[in-house]
């Protein structure tokens, strides 16, 4: 056995959620109980069941609540079919059924006050949110310590300390350390695997809050950077990060690596396999980071890397990835009389920060004649009208000439931190996309040169995903 090493495990929703895959993460967590001295696992709720307890509330608070008993019989199933299956031992059963019971009934009371008051206020709805982490707390430690794994439950509410931003709270790094150093270690030093609750913390004063949704990757991250640990490895539902989405592109394969800076651009825009909030903790603890599949374990999955060797190229190629986002507007905002002015782009992009909007690309012409931007498709009506508000004087004027937005278009980004060090990649990235015809409404590069986004219309986002990947895979 290696010398004391520690490692945090985090478990997802699917991973969670159901007998099946509950069966293969016993397995996980004892295999690595083998290799490890010293193993924490955190959990997610059961797979849809955050959201079903967020749209009980939600209902609830519009004064709703014939779907509750539905809603409570539910949640009552889910767990205790999958303790039935699992659990053999029967006073463990009974044990997690009865906690996780007065679970539901809190949240059948919460609903019920939500619907009297008529509202939802951020705090209560981070009381109902956690309790899908709660209940799946109880099941697995229960199926767990039913497999002969010394194991113990630990709400992290009780060391994970936030702030009171409800919904999406702020760890204090500080008490935090301290906290979960100290209800931890002494688990871990008996040689016990302590299973605790993601995505929820609580505030000084004991509130419970949320980190915000996916937000149980950031707690293996935060737990594993506090302890410290020597490596956290998210279980997910698939074998790693893909060069692009599988259902666009059947040749997208999986990356052994990727750079720190290069998942950040993913995640940004639009892989989702991890909260992008998880990279920061661990990076800056120095610590490995690696996601895996828990229904295909012995896949090596996706490591994170500070560096990636040799240029960042994998097999000699300099892009890595390609992503899309789509349901996007270009909002373009034009006029003569915009050349020189000061303090047009900073208006503009007040007012779309009023709107709460935010922009994931943003170009403008050297001639200072327009400034065009991507937003959302359905927040873009919201965004126009706040624009117009804004520069309704220079409108009349005529020194804007007009504001508008484009029908539905998609971001397409190729990732690749060795871009930096290879010329003529974005050569390549043009040629391959002239060669399948598709045309390229607007062109934005990032100052890290660690990714290129190009817009092009809606139609043209399959072709423009394939026609990039051949730079990976042909
Ligand atoms: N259960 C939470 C959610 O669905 C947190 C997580 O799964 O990471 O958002
Ligand atoms: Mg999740």
């Amino acid at each position: 056995m290696p010398e004391q090493k520690t490692l945090v495990m985090k478990f997802g929703g699917t991973s969670v959620g159901s007998a099946d895959a509950l069966k293969s993460a016993v397995q996980i967590i004892q295999d690595a109980k083998r290799d490890w001295a010293r193993v924490v696992v955190v959990t997610s709720a059961m797979s849809g069941v955050t959201n079903l307890l967020l749209d009980s509330a939600a209902s609830a608070s519009q004064g709703t609540v014939d779907t509750l008993r539905e809603s409570e019989s539910a949640l009552r199933a889910k767990h205790f079919d999958t303790l039935n299956t699992l659990v053999e031992d029967e006073s463990l059963r009974e044990e997690a059924k009865q906690e996780i019971d007065a679970l539901i009934l809190s949240f059948v009371n919460l609903c019920n006050a939500m619907a009297v008051l008529g509202e939802a206020s951020p705090r209560a709805m981070d009381a109902v949110a956690s309790l899908g982490e709660r209940m799946s707390l109880r099941l697995l430690g229960a199926v767990v310590n039913d497999a002969g794994i010394k194991a113990k439950t630990v709400e992290s509410t009780g060391f994970v300390v936030t702030n009171d931003h409800f919904q999406n709270a702020h760890p204090d790094f500080k008490v935090t350390i301290e906290k979960t150093r100290a209800s931890l270690n002494p688990l871990l030093d008996d040689g016990i695997v302590p299973i605790t609750t993601g995505f929820i913390g609580a505030t000084p004063e004991g509130a419970i809050t949320t980190l915000g949704r996916g937000g149980s990757d950031y707690s293996a991250a935060i737990i594993g950077s506090v302890l410290p640990a020597d490596d956290v490895w998210i279980w997910t539902d698939v074998d790693g990060i893909m060069t692009t989405d599988p259902r666009i592109e059947s040749k997208a394969i999986t990356l052994p690596e990727i750079g720190y800076n290069e998942i950040a651009e993913l995640a940004y825009y639009g892989a989702k396999v991890l909260h992008p909030k998880t990279i920061r903790p661990v990076l800056d603890a120095g610590i490995g980071l690696r996601i895996c599949n828990t229904f295909n374990p012995s896949h090596p999955g996706t490591r994170l890397v500070a560096s990636v060797k040799s240029n960042g190229k994998v097999d000699g190629k300099v892009v890595k990835a390609v992503t899309a986002i789509r349901k996007q507007r270009l909002i373009t905002i034009e006029g003569r009389g915009m050349l020189g002015v000061p303090g047009v782009a900073a208006r503009a992009f007040g007012a779309v920060a009023s709107t709460k909007t935010s922009v994931p690309l943003i170009t403008q012409a050297s001639s200072e004649q327009s400034i065009c931007f991507a937003v959302p498709s359905e927040l873009s009506p919201m965004v126009l009208s706040a624009l117009e508000q804004a520069f309704a004087s220079e409108i009349a004027d005529e020194d804007i000439d007009r504001v508008w937005a484009t029908d539905d278009v998609s971001i397409i980004t190729v990732v690749g931190a060795g871009m930096r060090h290879t010329p003529g990649v974005s050569g390549q990235v043009f040629s391959k996309l002239g060669s399948h015809n598709v045309n390229v409404l607007a062109i934005a590069q990032g100052s890290s040169e660690v990714s290129i986004s190009l817009v092009v219309d809606t139609t043209d986002t399959e072709n423009a995903v394939k026609a990039l990947h051949e730079l990976i895979v042909n």
